[in-house]
Parts: C-alpha cells; structure tokens; sequence
C-alpha cells in the first residue's frame, strides 16, 4: 500500500476522535484496514501529518503524546485521574502576550494552553467525600 494512503487513512481515522487519542489508540483502530503495520509506523505518520500542520500533537502532562486534527489554537482540558483531554471553548491567542516588543523579536508559530483537574465522570464516581 502507498504511503500515502496509509496517512490518508491515519488522517481519517484521527478525525473521527474529539478525546485526542494516543499513537497506540490510532494502531489499534487501523490495524485491521492496514494490515502489517506497525505501531512505530502509525507514530512516525502522526508526526509526519503534525510536521505537515494537518494534526497537531499535544505534549501536555499525560504520560503518552495525544493527537488531535482539529488544528486551531484551542485550550484542553487535562483530567489529572483518569488522563482523558477535551477540548475547552475558551478565548486565547498571542494578544494573551502583552509586551508586543517582545513578540516583534520572534517569530511565533503556536501555543497550548492547558487546563487540569478532574473530569465529570471521575468526579462522578468520586463523590463529594474525596479532598483534593
Ligand atoms: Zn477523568
Ligand atoms: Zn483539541
């Protein structure tokens, strides 16, 4: 198969996700359409659609790079039990930066903006008894 088909159907399947997935949840769903491919093989083509702006990576605190297709500067949302990221409808941007001196020096290409604390259904679950 092409590579580029292969990305093609990585890009797809990426964009079926709204909770930004891991490298080894992307493997799991395209393995049976992409037979003989490999985890390291689906890792290298997220980074290559980021490289290309068609993904972005999320490098927030979980233990593993998450993947996201949406690729506007938007906020998320990190749940710091159970490691699910969201999106957060929240208004930022480079005017968040307030000295213009600063930002005339250099050339800005992105920035995250990340959010933690505990989701609703781990809150759910939780109950009201837990401090944190
Ligand atoms: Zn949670
Ligand atoms: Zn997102």
């Amino acid at each position: 198969m092409r590579v580029t088909k292969q990305r093609e159907i990585i890009l797809e399947q990426l964009k079926t996700h709204k909770d930004h997935p891991s490298a080894d949840i992307i493997y799991d769903e395209v393995r049976g359409v992409l037979s003989n491919i490999s985890l390291g093989t689906v890792y290298r083509n997220l980074e290559w659609l980021v490289a290309k702006n068609l993904a972005q990576k999320i490098n927030i605190g979980c233990s593993k790079a998450r993947f996201d297709a949406d690729i506007s500067m938007h906020a998320h949302f990190r749940c710091i039990k159970c490691d699910a990221v969201e999106d957060v409808d929240a208004v930022f941007g480079f005017d968040l930066i307030k000295d213009k001196d600063w930002m005339q020096e250099r050339l800005l290409k992105g920035a995250s903006l990340e959010f933690y604390g505990i989701c609703g259904s781990c809150l759910a679950k939780e109950g009201a008894d837990e401090t944190c």
